[in-house]
């Protein structure tokens, strides 16, 4: 079985520089894609990597809206996800006509759409934002002005916290993920391990974020690791970080805050789906240009502060 990964693996490597081409990974992804992968990091980090590379060609493992904002970002490049069917429950739950309808109800509120929706419901937002800056990028709107947070009500939440005299109106989506983690989960990992620090990620459900010694984006967490002195770590998101983790911190230990942090979807994504991705470079993802110069907008305003 190994001995087939690691020839799958150097095919790959051989096949993308016959193409020309760059393969990025999601932390979430597979460990087996990870060590393919030129570049490993969040959705946002990974879709401003593809921006600023010069090549013609990226192959990107993660999920559907992921190389959407890449292809976004660069049209002119061929952005390739190796299986279409790999997309994200929670950017499922709003739909450009939902919001639409909503905003209209709401008095016109200024839409904030987290990284995780659709180009078109991108679209239909003011802004965009990232676990990482979401609590940013409300702060820098205008104070009078009403917002509503999307697609996900567990960092909504989060960044309500920051703004209690706001009005932030939620839209109740979520990632079922993260979504099953429990406090419980977390409690019982800290008894067994009470050194270790806690790290959240903010679409968990705010009894879990309660918890944290950090509420942290998934590059976050990995500066967080790096910064803290600590030795020991509760880990609440997706179960493929802690490959990266382990790998470049060897001496640190992890615990998965649940068994359940596993996204089926990251999943989909295998080595043989990406070797095949790189021979026909195929599916691409492409954003009509009807829909493209007004997602763009609200990811440059974001990427503007
Ligand atoms: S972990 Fe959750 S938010 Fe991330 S891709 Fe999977 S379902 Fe979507």
């Amino acid at each position: 079985m190994d001995k087939e990964i690691k020839e799958l693996q150097e095919a790959i490597s051989k096949l993308k520089e016959e193409k020309g081409a760059v393969i990025l990974a999601h932390y979430y992804q597979r460990r087996e894609i990870q060590e393919v992968a030129d570049y490993i990091g969040d959705s946002l980090e990974l879709s401003r990597r593809a921006a600023s590379l010069p090549v013609g060609v990226i192959v990107f493992c993660g999920v559907h809206f992921m190389a959407e904002t890449a292809a976004l970002l660069s049209p002119e490049k061929r952005v390739v996800l190796p299986d279409l069917e790999a997309g994200c429950p929670l950017a499922d739950m709003a739909t450009p006509e939902e919001v639409r309808l909503r905003r209209e109800a709401l008095g016109h509120p200024l839409v904030v759409c987290y990284v995780n929706t659709s180009a078109a419901v991108k679209g239909e937002s003011y802004i965009c934002c990232t676990s990482a800056n979401a609590v940013e990028v409300v702060g820098k709107l205008p104070e009078e002005a009403a917002v509503l947070f999307l697609p996900d009500r567990n960092l909504g939440a989060y960044v309500k916290g920051f703004y209690p005299q706001r009005a932030i109106f939620l839209w109740p989506g979520y990632c079922p993920v993260h979504e099953g983690v429990e406090a419980e989960d977390i409690l019982r990992l800290k008894e067994l391990h009470p050194r270790a620090k806690v790290l959240v990620h903010p679409e968990c459900k705010p009894s879990v974020v309660e918890l944290a010694d950090k509420v942290a984006s998934t590059s976050g967490m990995v500066k967080y690791v790096r910064e803290s002195g600590a030795g020991e770590f509760i880990v609440a998101t997706e179960k493929g970080i802690l490959h990266h983790l382990a790998k470049v911190y060897p001496e640190a230990k992890f615990y998965l805050a649940s068994p359940r942090l596993e996204c089926p979807d990251m999943k989909k994504i295998t080595l043989e789906k990406c070797y095949k991705s790189l021979l026909t470079l195929e599916p691409r993802v492409q954003v009509p240009p009807s829909v493209r110069e007004r997602a763009r907008r609200a990811v440059e305003r974001m990427l503007r502060l």
